[in-house]
């Protein structure tokens, strides 16, 4: 059985030039970064040119990178190392009510430090209404954050406009831009970002490396302590050949952005149309135009979403029902409560992601399985009545 892979979004496979390119770190360029002798030093160097693709994929400055255990990491870095070097300043944070885990729990402890955080509300697309950022900011707040794109309904934030309410008011700005860094334009001064946190695995990299942008003058604490590596900002033994991938997979991201985002939007709207089409009772969650180019999320009423994901790879397709990483929990996503699903849509919901070898094949495929799977589905459920 062919089998089709459409979850980009959790991760991503490893380009082969990425993989070609990290392999002798793995093998006869061993050396540790911080030695001084020259197989140190091949390895220093090495890390340093993927300091300047990564830099470069996000129009920023190589000093201004630090190499992270991946995304996580770097959302937490931002937001307790701007909260702690910044407590004397002030106690607020705002975020949105649509965050990663990474981001949302990292607010939560920091709640339970003593700071104040403001979740703000999302529209039914999943979209944070600039407004509401003007409303609840005061002098008290040191840090904004607000994701680039969502991870789940692929909704894209206007992050410019809320960055420079940020500024205006004296607070930092900080975006998740996990999903959209390699994928669509990521620039740091056009978003206004004073920090951006990045993901390799999302863009065809290694999993388990990651990175902060961090603006130049930028008051953060570090929070991994340790030794000088990364300019003292994040101890520990550099993650060589992951980070060589990183380096790799940003400069490949930001040769191919632009083909690859064509050739995936026509992807996903044919995708959209053709779901929309064959089945009924069908909503597309996110928003319509402000949208990733490989996001099609969608709930479909009177079946759920684990059971249509069973059947699904069952005909070798591979999908998700939210985030990998809420997967597993039988509490609904909270991005979809957060615009204002049902609980029974929530359960009812469907994310396909797609890819660079993602095909027009693989879209029909799936066109011609998932109305079989919930039609089969809907037969069981006492709540169904076609068309009605
Ligand atoms: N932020 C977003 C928006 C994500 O989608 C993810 C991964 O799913 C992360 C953060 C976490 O990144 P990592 O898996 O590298 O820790």
């Amino acid at each position: 059985m062919r089998r089709i892979y459409l979850d980009y979004a959790a991760t991503t496979p490893v380009h082969p030039e990425v993989v070609r390119t990290m392999l002798p770190y793995l093998t006869e360029r061993y050396g540790n970064p911080s030695s001084i002798h020259a197989f140190g030093q091949e390895a220093k160097t090495a890390v340093e040119e993927a300091r300047g693709q990564v830099a470069d994929l996000i129009g920023a400055k190589p000093e201004e990178i630090v190499f992270t255990s991946g995304g996580t990491e770097a959302d937490n870095f931002a937001l307790k190392g701007v909260a702690y070097a910044l407590r004397k300043r002030g106690d607020h944070i705002i975020t949105s009510s649509v965050e990663h885990h990474a981001v949302f729990e990292a607010c939560k402890f920091l709640e339970k430090e003593g700071f104040k955080v403001t979740y703000l509300p999302v529209d039914r697309y999943g979209m944070v209404d600039p407004e509401d950022v003007h409303r609840v900011i005061t002098d008290k707040t040191i840090l904004v954050s607000v994701m680039h794109a969502n991870n789940e309904v692929g909704t894209i934030q206007p992050i410019a406009e809320i960055s420079k309410i940020a500024h205006e008011r004296g607070a930092y700005f900080h975006t998740d831009a996990v999903q959209t860094a390699g994928h669509i334009p990521v620039d740091v001064e056009e978003l206004g970002a004073d920090l951006l946190s990045m993901s390799a695995h999302k863009l065809y990299g290694p999993k388990g490396v990651g990175a902060l942008y961090i603006r130049k003058g930028t008051r953060i604490a570090s929070f991994v302590h340790g030794g000088e590596q990364e300019r003292g900002r994040r101890a520990g033994t550099e993650n060589v050949s992951g980070i060589v991938g990183f380096g790799k997979a940003a400069e490949i991201a930001k040769r191919e952005c632009e083909t690859e985002t064509r050739r995936l939007s026509e992807l996903r709207d044919r995708l959209i149309e053709g779901l929309l089409e064959r089945i009924d009772h069908i909503n597309l969650n996110g928003h319509p135009t402000s949208r990733l180019p490989n996001n099609v999320h969608v709930s479909i009423e009177f079946v759920e979403g684990e059971s249509m994901l069973l059947n699904l790879d069952l005909e070798g397709i591979a999908a998700s029902t939210g985030s990998a990483c809420s997967s597993g929990s039988l509490e609904p996503s909270h991005v979809l409560l957060a615009m204002g699903l049902s609980h029974e849509l929530a359960h009812g919901s469907l994310r396909f992601t797609m890819g660079r070898w993602t095909t027009e094949e693989d879209i029909d495929r799936v066109l011609e399985v998932l109305p079989e799977v919930v039609a089969k589905l809907r037969a069981m459920s006492p709540l169904y009545r076609k068309g009605g």
